[in-house]
């Protein structure tokens, strides 16, 4: 192997660039030329090939999103995608690609590797729904900004006397939000693994107000049945009868920009490096992550389109610390 791409791919993730900088790095080091792909496996299949050395990826290790930019692209679905990826990779004298990205980029970079081109994919993601990476690159910055929200609001909420509601990102999956609702020490937490009636809820913070909190904080992810919309509507078309309403605040795009943190420029580093380890090797096929604390290795077999429970111990921890 003498010369490798990178492409970051789906929802940008604080940490991308760190792990840009250690392919790039970690590439050369090898003695390879990297090249980037901009606009993930839209740019792939437009040619959008442009050289990366050392210098060019200074400075950024700190950033968030991706200098490579990021792209959705259905067309990359179809066989007569996958064959025009593959002629691009060819014609260009790429020998092995690193795909950065969550789930469905993931699933992206296995059919390349089942048309057996050498890909190794790098765990980032905000939603933390990869199998293969207990932790995902971008999801501690994630959380830290969302807290950030919960702590203000938190003031707010406890001057007025009021209930809030914040609704985290998390399409599919709720981690996010249940995190955010522990560390945040939110009073409820709605997700899409453990669905709560609007009614439910309402019960919950009258209680939790009649055991004399002054305040109430839920959390809620975007992906869930009753997301913030719902709950504010049912709320405000229910405030004589229910006594209180809701304020909302959806944190949305703003969790995604933020400089990443120390854990998640170290993790991207760590994965990025190892990515290219892996291809050096002959590895093809597999997703690089962290699980129990190490750098490893899982096919991305079992990885794109399977899903990633969350530990139920985590539900009841967050019920016992809102009482
Ligand atoms: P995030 O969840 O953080 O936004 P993601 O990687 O899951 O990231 P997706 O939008 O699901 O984001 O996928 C990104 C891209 O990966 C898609 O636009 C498409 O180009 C490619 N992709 C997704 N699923 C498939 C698939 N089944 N086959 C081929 N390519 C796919």
């Amino acid at each position: 192997m003498s010369h490798i791409a990178v492409l970051t791919s789906g929802g940008d993730a604080p940490g991308m660039n760190a792990a840009i900088r250690a392919v790039v790095r970690a590439g050369i080091a090898q003695g390879w030329t990297v090249s980037g792909v901009r606009h993930g496996f839209a740019g792939l299949l437009g040619g959008e090939l442009i050289p990366l050395g050392p210098r060019d990826v200074g400075g950024i290790i700190q950033q968030g999103g991706t200098i490579l930019g990021s792209a959705r692209c259905e067309a990359f679905k179809t066989p007569v995608g996958r064959e025009q990826a593959l002629g691009v990779l060819k014609a260009r004298g790429v020998q092995g690609l690193v795909v950065i990205g969550g789930n469905g980029s993931q699933m992206g970079a296995n059919v390349l590797a089942k048309a057996g081109f050498a890909v190794v994919g790098v765990a980032s993601t905000i939603d933390n729904d990869l199998p293969g990476s207990d932790i995902t690159i971008g999801v501690d910055t994630a959380l830290n900004i969302a807290l950030e929200a919960i702590d203000r609001l938190k003031v707010t909420a406890s001057s007025h006397e009021r209930a809030f509601l914040v609704e985290v990102m998390g399409r599919d999956c709720g981690y996010l939000a249940l995190m955010a609702g522990i560390a945040g020490g939110a009073e409820a937490i709605v997700i899409p693994e453990m669905e709560t009636s609007p009614e439910a809820l309402a019960q919950e913070l009258y209680t939790s107000r009649e055991r004399g909190k002054k305040h109430a904080i839920v959390v809620v992810a975007e992906g869930a049945r009753h997301n913030a919309r719902a709950l504010a509507q049912y709320f405000r078309e229910n405030e004589k009868r229910l006594g209180f309403d809701l304020r909302v605040t959806q944190l949305g795009h703003v969790q995604r920009g933020g400089s990443p943190g120390a854990f998640d420029r170290l993790l991207a580093t760590r994965l990025g490096a190892e990515a290219v380890r892996r291809l050096a090797a002959g590895e093809t096929g597999v997703l690089v992550g962290q699980l129990k604390g190490a750098v490893a290795a899982t096919p991305l077999d079992d990885v794109g389109g399977k899903s990633k429970p969350l530990d139920p111990a985590l539900f009841a921890l967050a019920r016992t610390m809102s009482s």
